[in-house]
């Protein structure tokens, strides 16, 4: 039967398992092969990058296995094109755990909130409705990094579990996406990003490898400026892994030269993954004063350094300032507790 949790929309049987390998078809049905097993570990908002959604919170991170791209660049590929029927020995730390369970753990590191961000959880639906479910109950948020290829349905779920969303947005052709993410179409993505940016707080990260997708940035901005301009906009300098690990890396000059047009059109433009980003931080649309600084740590992610918002507001002349939640700053302590207990599980 047809998987139509994303735009491949496999053929599912008992063993056929489709291009992420997370669902199969029994009774009728497309059933999850793994449900109940999750990765997670705790981390800043900062460094997924959230950078207008709970400014400073620690989250509970989680993820599963299995993709539905394949990213010649992925840093990820260890864990989102494992075998998922591997067991939790392979180094991606999966354990069984309920969404009580899971829950509970994040009350106990003291995370603001629950984000999926390891792999695509279009392949986890139904798992994450039943972690939404349990999370209500104990009033966490939660939050995804997506790549938005799901169909137009999954992206209503998608909408319904997650508070804030961060969007990948790859490139703009689907030329680039046949070449380098294995998917021959740009739409439903484009599609489902002004879906979700109609119905959640949605921030949009972009890879850029130069030479491949940096020619795209300039319609890219035309685009998100058309669905709503004070989306804020991660510009990801790409250090490709996986297939690309030989491409040059791109150089910091010349993207920003072309991120200074973003700017003109976009209200919040960020350029970060290199130590000691002059972008990371945000400058108030109105007034230009300096609301949220913040410090780029490159590949370890990002860190808040002030947060000088009264009510996510300007202080200076009151303009508000786009954020999905309040400033909750959460002690470093909980990081080093949180791999204590990854460890004690695995
Ligand atoms: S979610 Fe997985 S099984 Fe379903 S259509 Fe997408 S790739 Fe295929």
């Amino acid at each position: 039967m047809e998987c139509t949790y994303c735009e491949w929309r496999c053929k599912l049987g008992e063993e056929s398992f489709g291009v992420c390998r997370m669902y199969h078809a029994v009774g009728g049905k497309v059933v999850e092969r793994f449900p109940d097993r999750w990765s997670y570990t705790s981390s800043r908002m900062e460094a997924l990058p959230f950078y207008h959604a709970w400014p400073g919170a620690r989250t509970l991170t989680i993820g599963t296995r299995g993709c539905n791209f394949n990213c010649r660049y992925c840093s990820n590929a260890y864990v989102a094109l494992a075998d998922p029927a591997a067991g939790a020995d392979d180094g991606t730390h999966i354990h069984a755990m309920t969404p009580e369970e899971l829950v509970a753990m994040a009350l106990k590191l003291d995370c603001r909130n629950i984000v999926f961000n390891v792999n695509e959880p279009t392949v986890s639906i139904p798992g994450l409705l039943r972690l939404r479910e349990e999370a209500t109950r104990a009033g966490l948020p939660m939050g995804c990094l997506t790549n938005a290829y799901g169909t137009e349905e999954s992206t209503e779920a998608l909408a319904g579990i997650f508070d804030f969303l961060n969007v990948g947005l790859k490139g703009f052709t689907s030329s680039f996406y046949g070449e380098y993410i294995g998917v021959r179409d740009v739409g439903p993505i484009l599609r489902n990003l002004r879906t979700l940016a109609r119905r959640r707080h949605v921030e949009v990260t972009t890879p850029v490898i130069q030479g491949v997708n940096d020619g795209d940035l300039d319609d890219m901005a035309d685009y998100l400026a058309g669905i709503d301009p004070e989306i804020p906009w991660h510009v990801f300098r790409l250090l490709p892994e996986y297939e690309m690990k030989d491409h040059a890396y791109p150089s910091i000059d010349a993207i920003s030269r072309k991120l200074e047009a973003a700017r003109k059109k976009l209200r919040y433009v960020y350029f970060h993954n290199f130590v000691g980003s002059e972008w990371v931080n945000t400058v108030c649309p109105e007034c230009g004063m300096e609301v949220v600084e913040r410090l780029s740590l490159g590949c370890g992610g990002d860190k808040l350094e002030g947060f000088h918002c009264t009510g996510n507001r300007c202080p200076r002349c009151g303009r508000a300032i786009r954020m999905c939640g309040e400033y909750a700053p959460t002690a470093d302590r909980a990081t080093a507790a949180c791999a204590a207990e990854s460890e004690a599980t695995a």
